[in-house]
């Protein structure tokens, strides 16, 4: 199994079961199935949800490992305003954001493109927040085994939203950090550098 693999072929069997639920579920809501601008609705809804549920089927831990090399460079890496979309598990609806990612280097360094495809791999599942940047962490952290590796995520709920409370600008914002970040100075250095605007 590739770990780049895409969900652009969608498994005809399961995409069928998961479009008649489809169906069942808005019949059940009230909407007459039937009507022309509907007919091909299941189906896309089908395929929607295989697509941002495609992380089941990938593997982050492969697509580090993948792109590492050996580097002497030890300093911060910082990888900013990386999007994040993903589905919360208690409603199966979006909550989206940026997370914000470091590591410091223990010899070998990775494809700068690699982590936000890790990020992707865990958010196209149905998730929590906290549990999305812990996922995260730990697979950096046992992969690359870096010196130290820092996740911040700010997201927004949509069942906070649209249902609910109805917070409409509520941001929940995660974090979680390993080794040096764990010292309250490289913490702060990293969290100083995510605020910073530099454009
Ligand atoms: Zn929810």
């Amino acid at each position: 199994m590739s770990p780049y693999r895409n969900l652009e072929e969608y498994n005809i069997e399961i995409t069928n079961e998961v479009k008649e639920h489809f169906a069942k579920i808005m019949d059940d809501l009230g909407e007459d199935v039937s009507r022309e601008g509907l007919l091909k609705t299941p189906e896309r809804a089908a395929k929607a949800m295989l697509f941002l549920t495609q992380g089941y089927k990938q593997d982050a831990t492969e697509i580090l490992k993948g792109a590492m090399f050996a580097e002497s460079y030890d300093d911060m890496v910082i990888i900013k305003d990386i999007e994040v979309y993903s589905l919360c598990e208690h409603h199966m609806l979006p909550f989206f954001g940026k997370a914000h990612i470091a590591y410091i280097p223990n010899g070998h360094i990775v494809g700068l493109s690699k982590i936000p495809r890790v990020v992707d791999v865990f958010a196209r599942r149905l998730q929590v927040q906290e549990r999305l940047t812990h996922d995260i962490l730990e697979c950096i952290n046992s992969t690359l085994k870096p010196k130290g590796v820092a996740v911040v995520i700010e997201a927004a709920h949509m069942c906070m939203m649209m249902r609910g409370v109805q917070k409409q600008n509520s941001v929940t914002t995660t974090s979680g950090f390993r080794g040096q970040f764990e010292k309250i100075e490289t913490r702060n250095e990293f969290l100083k550098l995510i605020s910073a605007d530099l454009s």
